[in-house]
């Protein structure tokens, strides 16, 4: 499910996730030089949500088993992230997790006091490719003057014969729920994913009473 493409929005998507990519290496070689593989951008981004358009985004993330100098760690990290808003978490384990976000990125570092680095993930905030996808209500399946002699027009849907929740799709907007917002396709409750009217079961009208 997709609308058309915004002109432009996919090469502005890969330059902010170049950047994203770009801005962790260099945090990473500035922490634990040497320890971080070096990876380039995927070809594809990652579907974030499923709404109506969808949305992007790039995500790195790199975990690591042991590093060293983990006594300054915290303080080295404080000073690599001095551009970026950052807020500081002390886990029960004794963990510090470092929440930075800057220009549409965010970044968690979390420090272990024995195993120093343990984590860096980095996300783009997700944006959209695509105009919403436009919903028609499709044609009638039956006019008035087609109901069949000792029948009456489908009271629920009008002859329209589709589910007149969905329009005959099976399902509908919500459900998935993505920072704070819902949105995603859940299946129609209506017509339970048939797609068709659920009192006239997809004809359009019903046995005159
Ligand atoms: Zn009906
Ligand atoms: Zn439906």
């Amino acid at each position: 499910m997709a609308g058309e493409e915004i002109p432009g929005a996919r090469a502005e998507l890969r330059r902010r996730g170049e950047r994203l990519f770009a801005e962790v290496a260099e945090l990473l070689e500035a922490l634990v030089p040497g320890m971080a593989p070096v990876v380039g951008l995927p070809e594809h981004p990652d579907i974030t949500a499923f709404g109506n358009p969808l949305s992007f985004a790039y995500h790195r993330q790199v975990a690591f088993d042991r590093t060293p100098d983990a006594a300054d760690l915290p303080a080295r990290a404080k000073a690599a992230l001095a551009d970026w808003q950052v807020t500081v978490e002390h886990t029960d384990s004794g963990s510090t997790v470092l929440h930075a976000w800057r220009d549409g990125m965010t970044l968690r570092l979390h420090l272990n006091p024995v195993r120093g680095l343990t984590l860096c993930r980095a996300d783009l905030e997700p944006m959209a490719l695509h105009l919403p996808e436009e919903f028609v209500r499709p044609e009638p399946l039956l006019a008035p003057e087609n109901v069949r002699p000792g029948h009456e027009l489908c009271p629920e849907c009008e002859g329209l014969g589709w589910c007149e929740r969905c329009w005959g799709r099976g399902w509908t907007m919500g459900g998935v729920t993505w920072g704070g917002r819902t949105e995603g396709q859940v299946r129609c409750g209506d017509c339970l994913g048939s797609r068709a009217c659920p009192f006239c079961r997809g004809a359009g009208e019903r046995p005159r009473r």
